[in-house]
């Protein structure tokens, strides 16, 4: 094969979770352009729909399915939809995510449950639910998205729940990889750092200091520049590689 033909994912089934916004749009519109049918998956039917069609406007093709990752019932029903419209899922792309800024003792427990129902146990759902069709199949990819947050502590705002949460995804990205290898699927992750997104709003004056001066390429990503580092991991360029947690944060946890 050659070596941009292994990036590919012609005919192939993607799944993205939060893939109407920030990170999930890009990666949608990434993997798209790489030839992969894209599941949009998320809460708000009409942002999904409206992504879709702006990579349908492109070409590409994509569908919106409705996805609360937090309930087990839902994430069935999604695969279920995706199988039946568009074929078994070849590619998992678990990046729906939510965080809260508070100090640790200020914490309400509506708030750490909330960051660990999403950005864990959600993830857990779609990675078991996606992963058991593809051990049967012996066959698939999944991608988590995890954050340098998973090994650094960000200031000046705190987050606890959301650094603890990242630090999970990342090891249990290691521990499917290591499970599932034998099926012939993969499991790695992508850890970004602050990229522009309504998660990150990297141009308020008040993480101007910390987020931007502070860091080595004196800048945040753009969710874009991530397009290339997911089709990586999704795609056969990244055939000998499991349990990976490739950083991209633009030099950020270098100090
Ligand atoms: P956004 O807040 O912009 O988008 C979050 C996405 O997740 C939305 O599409 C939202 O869609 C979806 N989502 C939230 N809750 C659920 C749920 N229960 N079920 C299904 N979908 C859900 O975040 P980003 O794009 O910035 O972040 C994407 C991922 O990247 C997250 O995992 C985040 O932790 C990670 N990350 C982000 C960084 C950044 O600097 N931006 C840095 C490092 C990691 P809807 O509301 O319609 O469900």
């Amino acid at each position: 094969m050659a070596l941009l033909d292994s990036f590919r994912l012609d005919g192939k089934v993607a799944v993205v979770t939060g893939g109407n916004q920030g990170l999930g749009e890009a990666f949608a519109h990434a993997l798209a352009e790489v030839g992969a049918h894209v599941a949009i998956a998320a809460r708000s039917r009409e942002r999904s729909e409206q992504v879709a069609a702006h990579i349908i406007a492109k070409g590409g093709s994509a569908a919106a399915v409705d996805l609360d990752v937090t309930v087990p019932a839902q994430v069935e029903r999604m695969l279920e939809t995706v199988t039946r419209d568009l074929g078994p899922v070849d590619v998992l792309v678990n990046n729906a995510g939510t965080c809260y800024h508070r100090p640790a003792a200020e914490v309400p427990p509506e708030e750490w449950h909330d960051v660990f129902n999403v950005n864990v146990h959600g993830l857990w759902n779609c990675a078991q639910t996606v992963g058991r069709q593809m051990i049967e199949r012996q066959s698939g990819v999944i991608v988590n998205i995890g954050s340098m947050s998973g090994y650094i502590v960000n200031r000046p705002q705190m987050q606890p729940a959301y650094n603890a949460s990242k630090a999970a995804v990342h090891h249990l990205t290691k521990s499917l990889a290591a499970e599932w290898a034998p099926y012939k699927v993969r499991v790695n992750a992508l850890a970004p750092g602050y990229m522009r997104t309504d998660m990150a709003p990297v141009d308020r004056p008040e993480f101007r200091r910390n987020w931007i001066e502070d860091a080595p390429m004196q800048r945040a990503g753009l969710p874009e520049e991530l397009g290339p580092s997911l089709v990586y991991l999704a795609s056969d360029a990244s055939s000998f590689m499991t349990g990976t947690i490739l950083v991209v944060d633009g030099g950020y946890s270098l100090w």
